[in-house]
């Protein structure tokens, strides 16, 4: 098995089409090793933006590529993900990035330039911000270490790198990696990238809000009383607003009035209702029904 680290550098542009800002691929870089962990070769490639020229001054501090750097030796973007997928070859290789978010920003880029969300080359991926985590005493999981941070951690001689270009990230990630590297432990972390795996990647989860959706029912879900176990009700029409139906109902045991919430989401595979059942203090309720 092959590994092949990739990096990403992007510019935020407004999608005009979407209507909103994405992250657009500017530099896409690459370091192949081989199973004992050596270099193999090198990939470094600028892409020349569709959405907008103009770089915001994120990237530009962050990267220091120019505009002319990426007319003189920028392609589009197709020929630059075909060139890298030959490169990559069709062999069975380990991609590998630091954190999900160059696999989310590749990802999102494939669906709106090359209309699809499955990037073919990639059979399987790890995280190798999670897997050098794993190996970094009272790491907190929710607390992201940056690549920079986790090169001190594990002593890596960075002085002569320049952070934030595709490449030269490429080689530290590959470091920090050959530093904690243990084929077994490496199991637990690599995904396999079927389409469900990329449809999941970039799917949105959102609060459904109309009463019919799917599977789902407003008038069908149940509200169980937090007092009596009864069901609550409803004695007043649901409305919606901060993502959530509100209403009041009665508990067909013991009587109690309430105030009443339902909320439902979509993830990729599932529906997810969630309720709520607050006690509304007496003399609200008189004036309740
Ligand atoms: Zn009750």
């Amino acid at each position: 098995m092959n590994f092949i680290i990739f990096d990403l550098e992007w510019n935020n542009a407004y999608n005009y089409k979407l209507k909103r800002g994405m992250n657009e691929i500017i530099e896409i870089g690459a370091v192949k090793l081989d199973e004992n962990l050596k270099v193999i070769d090198t990939f470094k490639q600028l892409i020349k933006p569709k959405l907008s020229k103009k770089l915001g001054s994120r990237f530009k501090n962050l990267t220091h590529i120019t505009i002319d750097e990426i007319n003189q030796s920028g392609i589009s973007f197709e020929n630059a993900f075909d060139n890298f997928s030959k490169w990559c070859g069709k062999g069975d290789n380990l991609f590998l990035s630091w954190s999900t978010s160059d696999l989310y920003t590749l990802v999102a880029n494939f669906k709106e330039f090359e209309n699809t969300v499955y990037v073919d080359f990639i059979s399987k991926y790890a995280d190798a911000q999670k897997y050098c985590m794993h190996f970094i005493e009272n790491a907190d999981s929710s607390n992201q270490i940056s690549l920079s941070n986790c090169a001190e951690i594990f002593e890596i001689d960075t002085d002569c790198i320049n952070f934030h270009r595709a490449l030269e990230d490429c080689m530290i990630t590959a470091y920090c990696f050959e530093k904690v590297y243990d084929a077994d432990i490496l199991q637990n972390f690599i995904h396999t990238c079927d389409i469900s795996f990329f449809e999941r990647l970039i799917f949105k989860p959102f609060y459904i809000k109309e009463a019919q959706y799917s599977t789902f029912n407003l008038d069908e879900t149940k509200i169980i009383c937090p007092v009596c176990k009864g069901e609550i009700k409803p004695v007043k029409k649901y409305e919606f607003t901060n993502n959530t139906f509100r209403g009041a109902g009665i508990c067909d045991k013991c009587g109690k009035k309430f105030w009443t919430y339902i909320r439902a989401k979509q993830t990729y595979d599932d529906i997810v209702v969630s309720t709520r059942a607050v006690q509304i203090n007496k003399k609200r309720a008189k004036h309740l029904v």
